[in-house]
């Protein structure tokens, strides 16, 4: 039965927290809006404003031809408040949408005051009532009181640091430098193998280990690299260190059935091989270098990357054994996780997760059906990303990889995004709501 004068708790006034506020008071839901700041901030924010940019400006591109771009359109066309807003405040940046970001968090800051439906408590939250409609969106960097809880309440699966590998479109590698097969020809031929000849491997470690690094914020440094190396470190403790690690020939035989002098693995992201992750290769290189530097593997030289590797503090839960494509945890169904916690990554792809909680938290309340995004829009396939089984979850962005490819082959890159663009926009349009 539906109850339209439920509250709905939502702890934490960011990126996510404050889209869904809004939606939710648009959508005449009274909501209870937590946010430890002033009284405690996390180490990278600042500000006492809501909806606070840590690091970079910019919401990335506005082209359609770019996964962001089409996004941020998915997302106006959904009415996001945040990107309108955005909007409202860009500064030029070419394509991309950058804002001011003081003027940004004010202008959230002021809507969410302004709003008769929104009740704001400054509190730092530990824990919450799972019998109460609630949407966890503290971010990254949830303080500890809570975290402890949810790691409490939905055991193994939170982490604590991002150590992801960079990902690669599958049209983008050049077959005629690769080969398919698994180690010693055990499997069915999942991997692609991109082998390297002496002074190819020897170039790409001297690039490797003289490449530019992300430099860590120091929260970071003692907590991000326990268990997992970065390539480029691995690199640096010796010239045969990554021959004998992740890159090690044994096993395989070239088509002339010889065996390579490295490997470099590559493993399917998705069943139709669309996309594929550089196996062992979870790095701090600046994005500009990985793409320098991992394009020195012959058969990698075009290689478009979907997502780069990153390795900085995070936490997040393992989506698929915890929420639906609802954000809807699957232990406690009034509890949702949004935001880079629910294991979608970046400024754009959170606010985004706050729209989908707070719509689907307002048709639960309405006892309405749950919105279902089509498959074919960045919106439905990154929530379906969030659900679907996967040993190695790690966080995602937008990207076009996540889309099912057009039915007919279209061979120029640009031509095909947009053709997966136009199809994503007519497809949202034609969704039922
Ligand atoms: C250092 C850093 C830099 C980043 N840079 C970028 C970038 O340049 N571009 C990009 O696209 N993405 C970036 N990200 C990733 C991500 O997009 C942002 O962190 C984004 O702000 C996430 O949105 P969110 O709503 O999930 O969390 P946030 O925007 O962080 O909001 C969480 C809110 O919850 C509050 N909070 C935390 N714990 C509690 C608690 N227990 N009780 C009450 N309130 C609490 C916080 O104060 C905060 O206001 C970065 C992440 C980090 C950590």
């Amino acid at each position: 039965m539906s109850d339209r004068t439920q509250t709905v708790n939502i702890i934490g006034a960011g990126l996510a927290g404050c889209e869904a506020a809004l939606y939710l008071s648009a959508a005449g839901v009274r909501v209870r809006l937590f946010e430890c700041k002033p009284i405690e901030k996390s180490p990278a924010h600042s500000s006492d404003g809501f909806a606070e940019l840590v690091c970079s400006n910019s919401l990335k591109s506005d082209l359609l031809s770019t996964a962001s771009g089409l996004l941020k359109s998915e997302l106006r066309y959904l009415g996001c408040r945040l990107i309108s807003v955005a909007d409202s405040v860009k500064v030029p940046a070419g394509s991309a949408l950058a804002v001011d970001r003081e003027k940004f968090s004010e202008a959230v800051t002021d809507l969410i005051k302004q709003s008769d439906n929104i009740e704001i408590v400054h509190e730092t939250v530990t824990d919450w009532d799972e019998d109460e409609y609630t949407i966890i969106a503290t971010g990254p960097l949830t303080l500890s009181g809570l975290s402890q809880s949810i790691f409490e309440k939905f055991g193994e699966g939170l982490h604590f640091y991002d150590a992801a590998a960079p990902i690669v479109d599958g049209a983008s590698i050049d077959y005629s430098k690769a080969f398919t097969a698994d180690r010693y020809g055990r499997g069915e031929g999942d991997y692609v193998n991109c082998p390297m000849d002496k002074s190819e491997y020897e170039d790409f470690i001297r690039a490797l280990v003289s490449a530019e690094c992300v430099i860590l914020k120091n929260f970071e440094k003692s907590d991000v690299f326990e268990g997992c190396m970065p390539v480029e470190i691995m690199a640096k403790r010796g010239a045969d260190t990554l021959r004998f690690g992740p890159l090690r020939p044994v096993g395989f035989s070239d088509a002339a059935g010889k065996r390579p002098y490295a490997v470099v693995q590559l493993r399917r992201e998705n069943t139709e091989g669309e996309s594929y992750n550089i196996v062992g290769f979870q790095t701090n290189l600046k994005f500009k270098e990985q793409e320098r530097v991992f394009r020195m593997i012959p058969a990698l030289r075009n290689a478009e990357f979907l997502r780069y590797g990153v390795m900085h503090r995070n936490t997040f839960i393992n989506a698929p054994l915890t929420i639906n494509r609802h954000f809807q945890t699957l232990k406690y169904p009034k509890t949702f996780i949004a935001g880079q916690l629910s294991g979608v990554e970046g400024y754009v792809e959170s606010i985004m997760s706050g729209l989908v909680s707070a719509m689907c938290v307002a048709a639960l309340i309405k006892d309405r059906p749950l919105p279902e995004f089509p498959l074919t829009t960045v919106v439905g396939a990154l929530t379906k990303y969030l659900e679907t089984p996967n040993a190695d979850f790690q966080p995602m962005n937008a990207n076009f990889g996540l889309l099912p490819p057009p039915d007919a082959k279209i061979r120029d890159k640009n031509a095909k995004k947009l053709f997966l663009s136009e199809k994503s926009l007519k497809d949202l349009k034609n969704a039922d709501f």
